[in-house]
């Protein structure tokens, strides 16, 4: 798919909070995200992936031949359970399936099988990270994914790659509860945890695995909701923070001009940052929706239920209140390894990375090597990295008892990034010589040399230039290779200056 990267005074006209005063914004987001399986939701074959070669994935059903017949998938359904369990929605006993008729070609039955008029969960909310705030949620449904069409260009193929066709989708919709772009894009941010969290899909907006439509419409405060528009399949949390503003501005600007927004369903050009309209409300398609009669009605006992419930895996903003209980961490830091904020954490895995190093070092100091440290040096989670938790662990506790600087870690770290080994982080600190000097002699030495070497510096720290002292401690930290302390230095600088005088 293809990724675009905004004009910088663009991302800047629009990536803050955009509010024009005396107006409100209202937000109501449709998701669809695609849930992971070995098999699609109603026949065998699963697209493994996006590498699969064109329609090598699809099953006579996924093709719509005559006599074939769906069977619904339970991993599909207990994904969809526990996503509304984890959005705290009410599963229905009983849901139905209905077919929504259009015609295009990546559509080989002519309809999709969708959950409009009795879906499997109802309510629930979503809380915010950045605000106080709970979206509501309208409803959860399970519907198929279509397969993929593409016009080639000059020619007059038209191809169609069905590989996609029948995945499982669970597609949540919001109430209209969000106020700002930037609360969509929390709203955004925050289920993508919770999904991958869950382990139940990938949750990528990037590679079509998470996908959103943002309806969305403007009225002067203390009114009632204006007109909604409705933009289609915005491809990145960017593109839907300013397709949101974008068209903002177009409503307000349309009301203001005295005329009136018209219900439309719109695209976003991206290049262009506008949308533009697809089609009126008056043009909507007519979906002729049908129960589909090849799919009796799905039930959910309550047994199953209660073994979903009891097999949830701990949820993002669970762990984060447990790291902050049981380890003393911040709420940032914590957030960081839950996954809530950058999205890393799949399955927790990042966590239970954590709470392993967490035996062999102090846990701050551990947490804080994983997430300021040794995040910025990967791409993926932290047991990608081929260090074990103990090796972070004990560099951590290397450093916070003292033994080495926090500088001297840093090397460490490197090292053990660059060379994958068991060795005992110990071992490296003697392999590169990085012990810190806490010999007073040597340290009296690097410090002597500092003086004779930065005559001038030595001259204004006697005029009284205190600052200079940074300069002078900062030059015996490199003398001494990052392996002297601070504190250290600082005070042996002084006790010689004080006794040249
Ligand atoms: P429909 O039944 O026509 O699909 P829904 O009531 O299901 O309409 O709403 C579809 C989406 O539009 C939901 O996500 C909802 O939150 C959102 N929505 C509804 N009214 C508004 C509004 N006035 N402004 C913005 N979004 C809205
Ligand atoms: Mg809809």
């Amino acid at each position: 798919m293809r990724r675009v990267s905004f004009a910088p005074h663009i991302w800047r006209r629009y990536a803050s909070n955009y509010h024009v005063p005396g107006w409100e914004t209202v937000i109501g987001l449709e998701v669809h995200a695609q849930l992971k399986s070995q098999a699609k939701l109603f026949s065998g074959p699963f697209s493994g992936g996006l590498d699969d070669a064109p329609n090598t994935r699809v099953s006579p059903f996924d093709a719509a031949f005559p006599g074939t017949l769906p069977i619904v998938n339970v991993q599909c359904v207990e994904s969809a359970v526990r996503m509304a369990l984890a959005l705290g929605a009410s599963v229905q006993q009983k849901s139905t399936f209905d077919r929504k008729h259009y015609f295009y070609p990546d559509l080989p039955a002519g309809y999709q099988i969708t959950q409009k008029y009795a879906p499997i969960a109802l309510g629930g909310f979503l809380a915010l990270h950045k605000s106080e705030r709970r979206v509501r949620i309208k409803q959860l449904q399970l519907e198929q994914d279509t397969g993929k069409s593409r016009s080639e260009a000059e020619s007059s193929y038209h191809a169609i790659d069905l590989n996609r066709a029948g995945n499982a989708l669970v597609e949540i919709v919001s109430e209209p509860d969000m106020r700002s772009a930037e609360e969509a894009a929390d709203y955004v941010r925050t289920l993508q945890a919770l999904i991958r969290n869950l382990g139940v899909g990938d949750a990528q907006m990037e590679d079509g695995s998470f996908r959103c439509d943002a309806n969305i419409s403007v009225h002067r405060e203390g009114q009632t909701f204006g007109t909604r528009c409705e933009i289609k399949n915005l491809n990145s949390v960017k593109s839907l923070v300013v397709a949101i503003s974008t068209e903002v501005a177009r409503h307000v600007e349309t009301l203001l001009a005295g005329s009136a927004v018209m219900q439309e369903t719109r695209g976003f050009d991206e290049m262009r940052t506008q949308t533009y309209p697809l089609r009126s409300k008056e043009d909507a398609p007519d979906y002729r929706y049908l129960p589909d009669a090849n799919l009796p009605p799905l039930l959910i006992d309550q047994g199953f239920l209660e073994h979903m419930r009891q097999t949830m895996p701990e949820l993002p903003d669970a762990i984060e209140a447990r790291l902050q209980r049981q380890y003393s961490l911040s709420q940032l830091t914590a957030k960081a390894l839950a996954g809530s904020s950058t999205g890393y954490s799949i399955n927790g895995t990042d966590v239970q990375y954590f709470e392993r190093a967490a035996q062999y070092g102090h846990p701050t100091s551990v947490a804080n090597w994983l997430v300021n440290e040794l995040r910025p040096l990967l791409q993926s989670d932290f047991a990608s990295s081929s260090i074990s938790p103990e090796r972070i662990g004990l560099l951590a506790e290397l450093v916070h008892s003292g033994e080495i600087t926090y500088a001297s870690g840093r090397t460490v770290l490197h090292d053990m990034v660059q060379h994958p080994s068991d060795e005992r982080p110990a071992d490296v600190v003697a392999r590169l010589g990085l012990q810190k000097v806490s010999n007073a002699s040597h340290l009296e030495e690097l410090c002597k040399r500092c003086l004779e070497e930065l005559p001038a510096e030595v001259e204004k720290y006697r005029t009284g230039n205190e600052r200079v002292l940074n300069k002078m401690v900062g030059y015996v930290r490199r003398l001494s290779q990052g392996t002297a302390e601070p504190a250290a230095i600082t005070n042996m600088l002084r006790s010689l200056l004080a006794n040249e005088k």
